[in-house]
């Protein structure tokens, strides 16, 4: 062998899966985001994206899981957790442990405060409470749309859904003019704009009638009570959320990138479902979790950090009249969670440890370990695990690219992953490299969006 085909047999080759893929299959890949940003359009909450998941599950027959008396092998279903988050699966062969894929569903994103309308300057304003970790000065001069529910005392659900449309009103905080702004722009990042100046514009005229004290807000109570039959004290139960407004857009001249809101995590959620959705009964009971909650640590009764996955695993079990416990259950499978990480930006590279760190369309980001400084807080997913995603992508030829997110003691985050792997099952993450991470609109290649869907699809059909 000369040095040269050695160097060939020796080196990790991480190349570009535009140039790796055959033409047939970037087409594939390619109509495939078609439908992907379809999805994310009609998802700009975690209910949204829940309803339309339903939607897809329910037109390819799976069914809701309270429905079924019992299970069999091939049997689909899912289970909707509270609107806000849920589970489909499809019974294998061997019913004794799953195979998992958990996304999640929730965003950074800005939610109304309890009592959120007042009346300043002869405007209307809603009070927002930034949700997950967002740099608040990308919100401000930014048209926004709002959606949610509002449950009143007299039992009805009120959802409110305005901004996507073209013709709709948008929302927008106003930003300081740079006129004015010399204070400001020597200030920190963090507090160029403040969290209690994150209050956006609802409405700005007044009803004709020196009776009323505060005349735009009364019109805009009056509006939601002609058109929702709403008062303002309804506000204190309902999760309304604004978001960037519009769709997902093609980025370059060549397309190959998608810039939208909140593909942190519906990115990989979507991948999840097409597959579940289109997966042939399996070896081992497939099932996806897209949870609720990740962006402020998987607490409460959605997410991940909860005993819903436990819940389900023991419905599951005596629904198939298995005599294994429930925790072994869960012990004995292995799951992907499937989160998004930081891909290398031109512009900021300095923030990478450039061997270790993920390139747009090269692959679906594995990321062994999570967690920041000396790896506190992490997953740490076990190498031998790793060999297993390692010989399951090359015999599907699917490209991968081991990473960690950032340079060490700059940051760090989390996924699910820890709390999946709580019960004991080998988990690893694995998904896309995004640019701009919880910002307005963030960038991610479409031949990785795709490189995903294969990798969950051959993980879960074995
Ligand atoms: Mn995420
Ligand atoms: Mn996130």
């Amino acid at each position: 062998m000369t040095n040269k085909e050695l160097e060939k047999k020796l080196f990790l080759k991480k190349e570009s899966s535009w140039i790796t893929y055959n033409q047939s299959e970037i087409e594939t890949a390619i109509d495939f985001c078609e439908n992907y940003k379809t999805f994310i359009d009609n998802s700009k909450t975690e209910r949204l994206c829940v309803k339309y998941s339903i939607n897809i599950l329910e037109s390819r027959g799976f069914k809701n899981l309270k429905d079924f008396d019992s299970l069999k092998t091939g049997d689909k279903f899912y289970k909707n957790i509270k609107g806000r988050a849920i589970f489909a699966g499809i019974v294998g062969q061997n019913k004794e442990s799953l195979n998992i894929v958990g996304a999640h569903v929730d965003s950074p994103r800005l939610d109304l405060k309890p009592n959120p309308l007042f009346q300043d300057s002869e405007l209307a304003l809603l009070k927002t409470h930034y949700y997950g970790g967002v740099k608040k000065y990308q919100w401000v001069n930014q048209p926004l749309s709002i959606h949610g529910v509002i449950y009143t005392t007299d039992n009805r659900e009120v959802e409110i859904s305005i901004g996507e449309k073209e013709e709709d009103p948008k929302f927008i905080i106003p930003d300081l003019l740079i006129h004015l702004s010399q204070e400001q722009v020597k200030k920190e990042g963090s507090v160029v704009v403040e969290a209690e100046q994150l209050n956006v514009l609802v409405g700005s005229i007044p009803v004709n009638d020196s009776e009323i004290k505060e005349q735009v807000k009364f019109a805009v109570l009056n509006y939601l009570y002609n058109t929702y039959n709403i008062t303002e004290e309804d506000f204190n139960s309902a999760d309304i959320t604004l978001t960037p407004s519009g769709k997902a857009m093609d980025i370059g001249f060549d397309r190959g990138l998608i810039a939208a809101y909140g593909q942190d995590d519906r990115v990989c959620a979507y991948p999840a479902i097409e597959v579940i959705s289109t997966l042939d009964t399996p070896e081992k009971t497939a099932l996806i979790f897209l949870s609720d909650k990740e962006e402020v640590g998987s607490p409460g009764d959605t997410g991940a950090d909860s005993n819903i996955l436990l819940n389900l695993a023991i419905e599951y079990k005596e629904l198939l009249g298995l005599t294994k416990d429930a925790h072994l259950i869960l012990e004995n499978s292995m799951a992907i969670s499937s989160d998004v990480t930081a891909g290398v930006n031109p512009n900021f590279k300095s923030v990478h440890e450039l061997n270790n760190a993920p390139i747009l369309g090269k692959g679906v980001a594995i990321v062994k370990y999570t967690g920041s400084r000396g790896k506190a807080g992490a997953h740490d997913c076990g190498a031998d695990f790793v060999a297993y995603i390692r010989k399951i992508a090359k015999e599907d030829n699917i490209p991968v690219q081991t990473s960690v997110m950032g340079r060490i003691d700059l940051g760090g985050g989390g996924t699910i992953a820890k709390h999946l792997s709580s019960y004991g099952m080998n988990v690893i993450d694995a998904g896309p490299a995004l640019l701009g991470m919880h910002s307005p609109y963030e960038v991610a290649s479409k031949i990785d969006i795709y490189s995903c869907y294969k990798l969950y699809r051959s993980f879960l059909q074995r």
